[in-house]
């Protein structure tokens, strides 16, 4: 990508008017006079989720039990019908995703079904930048076999608390792991892990490989079926859009469809004999047979409507988008706001390559107070200990526009001295 970037107002309006998928922006709401770049932690409601809700909720008035079958989606099959419609999204075949569940818990399920110690091999490789709660998931699971998260745990290290190095990564692949489990996206800083190279070299090892893909999904293309990803998971209420604690996405790559699930539930049964209630569960033979529980639906109406609309977007484009809008914010960080008495420093990659779709972006001092003060100018950006403001640009509802003015108003924060 050349991106030629300039830094005056005119410019970041010409980038608006060139810009393909400006049109969806009127299809979501955005919180008046406020400048939302904080899609990363919840995706905005789009006039399409509130369709699709609205449409279930007059099901369920209408319909009541008979929604499991008769709704215009009918209940019964909504978890693998939207498994379905965003397989192109992640690079999955129609039958290796399911929206089930939330990340916690399908981090458990499928964990205690691909962790099998076993002889030599009885160690989980993860990161010591890994989102907590995958971690505490990964501990517990190794407790649960009886063994000692001290011991089998193995955290790759970070040589600057900010990235991890695939090689460093790659050399603790060793004898004894039994399995990996990883970020796409690192939380703070935004870099992007190379998940091809990962799950070749993981399999090289004879080691299962999983992402946690929750920072990536609805921001980047997936191809988890070409890399051979073992398996995957991910929210929907970040870049997804579909809402607080709406159900999450679980990936299983169809070569383990013959596995045993580890946490089992009679929603992971053969949907045709699901119903026989026999106390003999019959799996189902696609990545249905991981999840555990009845589908929360009204939550994943609203994930219909979400996906809708990054379907029409295309994920190709959201991704160039994106990239453009993150550059552009490096561009005028670099620009205005890199020397005294400004100070910021960008912390995220700067190779487009490394990039997911968030800016860590980082100074020495008052990073906490500056957050704030950008708050108050209606910015809704989102902090993260010890002195990280992460910006999120979301493709789908963000302008060129606003990153100019986030940046100006960074500007006049610290020249007035607003956060003092
Ligand atoms: C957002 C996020 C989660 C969220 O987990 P929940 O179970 O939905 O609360 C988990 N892992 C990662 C990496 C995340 O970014």
């Amino acid at each position: 990508m050349d991106n030629k970037f300039e830094i005056s107002e005119d410019f970041a309006k010409k980038l608006d008017a060139e810009d393909t998928l400006a049109q969806f922006r009127e299809r979501f709401y955005i919180p008046q006079d406020t400048i939302y770049v904080d899609g990363n932690s919840l995706g905005l409601l789009s006039k399409d989720s509130e369709t699709s809700l609205l449409r279930v909720i007059n099901e369920w008035k209408t319909l009541a039990i008979n929604g499991w079958f008769i709704a215009e989606r009918p209940w019964y099959y909504f978890s693998e019908d939207l498994g379905k419609m965003i397989a192109p999204l992640v690079g999955a075949k129609t039958n290796e995703v399911v929206a089930t569940g939330t990340t916690t818990v399908n981090i458990h399920a499928l964990i205690s079904s691909f962790y099998v110690p076993k002889g030599k091999k009885t160690k989980i490789l993860a990161d010591v930048l890994n989102f907590p709660t995958d971690i505490y998931a990964l501990r517990s699971q190794i407790e649960l076999k009886g063994l000692d998260p001290q011991e089998h745990l193995v955290l790759a290290p970070s040589s600057d608390g900010r990235y991890l190095d695939e090689k460093i990564i790659i050399d603790l692949m060793t004898d004894d792991i039994a399995l990996i489990f990883l970020p796409s996206v690192l939380f703070r800083n935004g870099q992007l892990l190379d998940m091809s190279l990962l799950t070749k070299e993981a399999h090289k090892r004879d080691i299962l490989i999983g992402f946690d893909c929750s920072h990536s999904v609805g921001a980047i293309p997936h191809y988890f079926n070409k890399w051979e990803v073992d398996f995957a998971v991910w929210c929907s209420y970040k870049y997804m859009n579909s809402g607080p604690g709406s159900s999450a996405y679980l990936y299983v790559n169809e070569k383990h469809f013959d596995r045993k699930p580890g946490l089992v539930g009679w929603f992971g049964n053969n949907k045709d004999t699901q119903f026989n209630m026999s106390l003999d569960f019959e799996p189902s033979d696609n990545a249905g047979r991981w999840q555990i529980s009845s589908p929360g639906i009204i939550g994943a109406a609203a994930m219909e409507g979400a996906v809708k609309i990054i379907l029409e977007a295309g994920i190709e484009a959201i991704r160039e988008k994106s990239l453009k809008l993150t550059s552009y914010l490096i561009y005028l960080i670099d620009e205005i706001l890199s020397k005294e008495p400004y100070n910021f420093i960008i912390g995220s990659p700067r190779d487009i390559k490394r990039r997911g779709g968030h800016i860590a972006l980082e100074r020495e001092e008052h990073s906490f107070e500056i957050c704030e003060a950008l708050k108050s100018y209606g910015v809704v950006p989102d902090f993260r200990p010890k002195n990280i403001i992460r910006i999120a640009p979301s493709a789908l509802y963000n302008t060129f526009h606003d990153i100019w003015q986030i940046v100006q108003y960074l500007k006049k924060i610290i020249d007035r001295g607003e956060y003092l």
